[in-house]
């Protein structure tokens, strides 16, 4: 089964949404699971103090090292990537969250106030992940989302596996249009390729649209996927060159 740990300040913030929806009936089927640790059950002071003030003055507090690392050693010792939700952290893509869906689970470390000890970081191995480059109060939000994408990737949990293979960013792409009945709409026809049963069509429109709207949106993206099509193109063209 896969495993998400979620170290927090906030345990009551958990499962929250993924108690819903696709990931929340998948957990009852028990094809994943969730544990939420409080932190604070790890800070041995009659204040039970999770935070202190920055070494070198500034704004803020900062999560305390020995703190966390007492709580990532009692709950997180198996070999789970131990994840912290940062925005200084590597940005969360599709391709990572398909390594991580793939494996064993994940343990992820909820950030709060000004951020963690660097020290912590360091000796316990955390990755720093980050969601987007913007600001949240705290690390939850993100763990969720974290979570959530991965866990829909899990073997059984969406109706058709199929649906995971088309959509945005599996293929390098944004997702084309889609549209459902009825045919007409306020006056919006859909395209007549959809509803003329020609799969080969329906495919080659598709994947036109996809990339249209990909250059249009992401050029990044767009650069990326044309760069590793010229070369699997060129790798075909010297292998057919190689075997005369
Ligand atoms: N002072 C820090 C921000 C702290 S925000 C800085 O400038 O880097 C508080 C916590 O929210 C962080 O420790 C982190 O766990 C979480 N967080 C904020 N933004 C995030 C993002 N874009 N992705 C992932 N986690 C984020």
């Amino acid at each position: 089964m896969w495993r998400a740990t979620v170290l927090t300040i906030f345990p009551g913030m958990f499962p929250g949404p993924l108690a819903d929806s696709l990931a929340g009936k998948a957990r009852l089927k028990r094809l994943w699971s969730l544990d939420a640790v409080d932190i604070r059950d790890f800070a041995l002071d009659r204040h039970r103090m999770v935070d202190d003030t920055p070494a070198g003055g500034g704004p803020g507090m900062i999560v305390k090292a020995d703190v966390l690392a007492r709580a990532i050693d009692a709950v997180a010792s198996d070999d789970r990537p131990r994840l912290l939700m940062s925005p200084r952290g590597v940005p969360l893509t599709q391709a990572r969250v398909r390594e991580l869906a793939a494996g064993a689970g994940l343990v992820a470390v909820c950030g709060r106030f000004e951020g963690v000890d660097e020290r912590v970081i360091a000796k316990r191995g955390l990755i720093e992940v980050s969601i987007g480059d913007y600001v949240l109060s705290g690390g939850e939000i993100a763990a969720m989302v974290l979570i959530d994408a991965c866990v829909r990737l899990i073997p059984g949990v969406m109706g058709k596996q199929a649906s995971a293979i088309d959509e945005s960013f599996s293929g390098g792409l944004l997702e084309y249009p889609q549209f459902t009945k009825p045919p007409s709409w306020e006056g919006a026809t859909i395209p007549e390729v959809l509803l003329s049963g020609d799969h080969g069509r329906v495919a080659a429109w598709r994947q036109a649209e996809a990339e249209r709207i990909t250059k249009e949106r992401r050029p990044d993206l767009w650069a990326a996927y044309d760069a590793a099509i010229r070369k699997v193109r060129k790798g075909v063209t010297e292998d057919s060159s190689d075997s005369t």
